[in-house]
């Protein structure tokens, strides 16, 4: 008897529905052409907004600091392996975002649940978007504190949620993605900073795929609103516009250390080898120096957005570079990335429980260094994997 043998039906189970995820291998460096399972594609699926994982500053600062301080840091930060580069990078991350201070998790993931389940207990409140990421919806159940929902964007029903923890004792978390990874809308950070004010809750913004997209230089979400010194908690991420990897959170002197004391990956998980951190620092030089990539990045996505629905797709409520095509169940979104597949594009087919059953889609995520070339070879591919699956005349 094997007693792991209903994983084995679960996968069978997924693959009669066709929503079985296959993974797709990279042979090539993530770029906007780039060899996937032996092909060449237009690479629409990755988080590499302004192509830094293949700049040549980051490459030479990543190259030199392995040379001089090696591949590992050899232990957990709080033991022995906080290393000077760790130090610069949150300095430099402090003064970027114009914050007392800053702390770098692993990655993002593990910032947020790391946040959140060091600073609230089983007596708080978290007021939460439905849409949040998954990485806060972790954090928030091993906090233990209550949790309370809010229908997408929904203030009105967030106040109503605010309101009545409020009155319950303990501390209130209101939180949000800053920019919501599936639709690529933006959260309406202006009400939601003035609802926390109104009712004494905690701010805290997640803002993994604006950081380096949107505000000046991509300095995020709190930049792009000037809602400068109103929120308490910014996550940020260092995997996707960046380029390499972890997850950083900015706020208070006393957040930072206090996450320092408590924030359980910090504490029990190894600090990044000194290349990522060398990567990431000059990847904020670059934010600083080459303005023109964010500017490049908003004219592609303009673009490619406008184009996807002239020619009849609907792209959903996308205001970022992140744009879904929507198509319905999901066993059509991952036929759809199939065929578009075959026509030589790499787009991810998105079904339930990333996204509500329904609500499949194929999620483009243009970058900085698509040329108008590949963008319009990739619009051909989407026409004609569009007409062959009946989601555009024919
Ligand atoms: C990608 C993502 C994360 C996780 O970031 P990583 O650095 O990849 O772990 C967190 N929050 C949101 C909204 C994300 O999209």
């Amino acid at each position: 008897m094997n007693p792991l043998a209903y994983l084995g039906e679960q996968l069978d189970a997924w693959r009669a529905e066709g929503t079985l995820q296959r993974l797709r291998v990279l042979e090539s460096e993530c770029a906007p052409l780039a060899r996937f399972d032996g092909r060449d594609v237009i690479n629409l699926a990755s988080n590499n907004y302004l192509g830094l994982t293949t700049h040549p500053l980051l490459l030479e600062a990543a190259l030199e600091a392995t040379r001089r301080y090696g591949v590992g840091s050899g232990a957990v930060r709080t033991i022995s392996g906080t290393m000077s580069l760790h130090v610069e990078l949150e300095e430099k991350i402090a003064r970027f975002k114009n914050v007392e201070g800053c702390v770098v998790f692993q990655s993002g993931f593990t910032a947020n649940a790391g946040t959140v389940s060091a600073i609230l207990g089983p007596e708080d409140h978290i007021v939460s978007d439905a849409l949040n990421h998954a990485s806060i919806i972790d954090g928030c159940r091993l906090s233990r504190a209550k949790i309370h929902v809010y229908a997408h964007k929904d203030v009105a029903q967030a106040e109503e949620k605010l309101a009545a923890a409020s009155q319950a004792g303990g501390r209130v978390l209101l939180i949000s993605d800053g920019v919501f990874s599936m639709d690529g809308d933006i959260g309406p950070l202006p009400k939601l900073v003035e609802l926390a004010e109104r009712y004494g809750a905690i701010m805290m913004v997640d803002d993994a795929h604006a950081s380096g997209v949107l505000g000046r230089n991509g300095r995020g979400t709190v930049d792009h609103f000037g809602l400068h010194g109103r929120v308490q908690i910014q996550v940020g991420t260092l995997s996707k516009a960046i380029g390499a990897l972890g997850g950083y959170v900015c706020g208070s002197r006393d957040l930072i250390e206090f996450l320092h004391q408590r924030g359980r990956p910090f504490l029990f998980s190894t600090s990044h080898p000194p290349a990522v951190a060398a990567t990431c620092i000059a990847a904020f030089d670059v934010l600083e120096q080459e303005p023109q990539r964010i500017g490049q990045l908003w004219e592609n996505t303009r673009y490619f957005k406008e184009q996807l629905t002239k020619e009849g797709f609907d792209t959903g409520v996308s205001e970022t570079p992140i744009t879904p095509v929507m198509v319905g169940e999901a066993a059509a979104a991952h036929a759809f990335s199939a065929a578009l597949f075959e026509e030589g594009v790499l787009a991810t087919g998105i079904g339930f429980p990333t996204v509500p059953k329904g609500k499949a889609r194929v999620r483009t995520i243009v970058t900085a260094t698509h040329t108008r070339e590949h963008l319009d070879r990739a619009l051909e591919a989407f026409r004609r994997a569009g007409r062959k699956l009946g989601l555009l005349a024919a």
